[in-house]
């Protein structure tokens, strides 16, 4: 892994976020995602023509001034084509009254609130007051958690009169709110905040912060808004991705961060990251990793792996020695091509799309003799006549071969009996006997 002043774990919104300021400041920034692609819960997967989103479905801050919108413009970057949900969502609390609708327009919610909840304007006026009062420290760029001087000092400054009043809030509840405009006791009132609250705290108004509460209960209106973007949630990440490829990022995917750790003799920090996945054959775990000896590889990842799984079950120790040593020798002269082989390609795993162009599918790819990949087709009935001349025409066969099969199936046939048992053991046997034949 290359060096970098910076590195940020995960390509979620925060991380893609914080890549892109770090960056944009002029320091080198290496991002590390174990997923294929970046998003974390506002991802997305594609079925055909269509987009899913897996997690977030509405974004806040998009509006000018917004979080994201300042983000964007600082980066320098467009911000995604989105459109403001009014209503934000429709509440039916099933209880045979009217579905609340939540207005983007604040005079339209005001009437919402008092058609669908009388007597609690005086709760919906003490929560914006407290929303007001966040929003302008908020806009004052304040850092928390306090870490330093520094972080206290941008705090300090970002404090506004109001807030010394909404700080006596700072240990109450939304229930402790309610409590004080005489409603705690308005049933429906509640059920409807519990089913907000929980969207953005994950907690009812007994455990939602008063001064937390007060803010998401406010987000769906003007001047602020939920959004929903044109192209799908990914479209979020897309734009964060284009200014990491802009200011030079090093972006990893697919590589899980396993130890960040201090080298007390380089005097930085070491961070080491692996592939998630392994791949599979049939049920069967197919070990990662890399050898430049084929030898050491085909032994190492393939064949002794299957041996530990059939543990001597039907082989002597001794057999098992004798058969790796023969292995050993009569790959030992062979000069392989290093290719990406399919790993598992019989005829379940070949065939047509409907306009008839061949398909494949590569559940064990991994880099081989190319010869596994011919072996494999022979094991269970072979391909056609014209499959093996066109390839041979390419790849003419070398000496050996036919040896060659039989060994590099010998892999399959152990992956067989160890998923299925039964005739599978005995073929073993036999190819065992085969090999040592040789
Ligand atoms: C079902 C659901 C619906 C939601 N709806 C909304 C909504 O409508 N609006 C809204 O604003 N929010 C919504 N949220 C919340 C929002 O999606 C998250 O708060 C936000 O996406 C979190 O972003 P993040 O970057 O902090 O974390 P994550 O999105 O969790 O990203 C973390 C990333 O780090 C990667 N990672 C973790 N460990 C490692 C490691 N060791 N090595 C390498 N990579 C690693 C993960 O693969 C992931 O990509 C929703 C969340 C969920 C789950």
């Amino acid at each position: 892994m290359r060096k970098s002043d910076v590195v940020v774990v995960g390509a979620g919104i925060a991380g893609l976020t914080s890549a892109a300021i770090l960056s944009k400041k002029g320091l080198s920034v290496t991002l590390i995602e174990s997923h294929s692609q970046a998003g974390g819960c506002a991802g997305t997967f594609k079925r055909k023509n269509y987009i899913f989103d897996v997690g977030a479905t509405q974004v806040a801050g998009l509006e000018k001034g917004g979080i994201h919108s300042r983000i964007f413009d600082f980066l320098d970057i467009p911000t995604p084509e989105a459109t403001i949900l009014d209503p934000a969502c429709i509440v039916d609390l099933n209880d045979g009254g009217k579905p609340i609708p939540i207005w983007y327009e604040k005079s339209k919610w005001i009437a919402e609130q008092e058609m669908q909840f009388p007597g609690s304007q005086r709760f919906w006026k003490l929560c914006n007051l407290i929303h007001q009062s966040n929003w302008t420290f908020a806009n004052n760029n304040p850092v928390l958690p306090i870490s330093n001087f520094w972080d206290f000092s941008q705090l300090f400054k970002a404090l506004v009169p109001s807030n010394l009043v909404t700080g006596f809030l700072l240990k109450s509840t939304i229930f402790d709110l309610l409590r004080i405009c005489g409603l705690s006791k308005n049933e429906r009132l509640i059920k409807f905040l519990n089913l907000q609250l929980k969207l953005y705290s994950q907690e009812d108004v007994f455990n939602t912060a008063a001064l937390y509460g007060s803010t998401v209960l406010q987000m769906c209106q003007e001047p602020h808004g939920l959004w929903h973007l044109k192209k799908s949630m990914q479209s979020l990440s897309e734009s964060l991705e284009s200014s990491l490829i802009k200011t030079g990022v090093n972006l990893i995917f697919g590589q899980k961060v396993n130890s960040i750790n201090f080298d007390e003799v380089k005097m930085c920090w070491k961070v080491s990251a692996n592939s998630k996945k392994e791949s599979f054959i049939g049920t069967i775990d197919q070990k990662k990793g890399w050898d430049d000896n084929w030898i050491d590889c085909f032994l190492n990842l393939r064949i002794i792996p299957q041996l530990l799984i059939l543990q001597s079950k039907i082989l002597e120790k001794e057999t098992i020695n004798k058969v790796l040593e023969k292995i050993k020798s009569e790959l030992l002269n062979h000069k392989p091509i290093n290719t990406l082989v399919h790993g598992d390609l019989w005829s379940g795993n070949a065939g047509t799309d409907k306009s008839g162009k061949g398909v494949i599918f590569d559940p064990a790819s991994w880099w081989a003799d190319n010869e596994v990949d011919i072996a494999m087709t022979k094991l269970f009935g072979g391909f056609s006549k014209e499959f093996y001349e066109e390839y041979h025409r390419i790849f003419p066969i070398k000496k050996g071969f036919e040896k060659r099969i039989i060994i590099y199936n010998f892999y399959h046939i152990l992956n067989h009996a160890n998923m299925f048992g039964g005739s599978y053991l005995k073929q073993v046997k036999d190819y065992v006997k085969a090999i040592l034949n040789m």
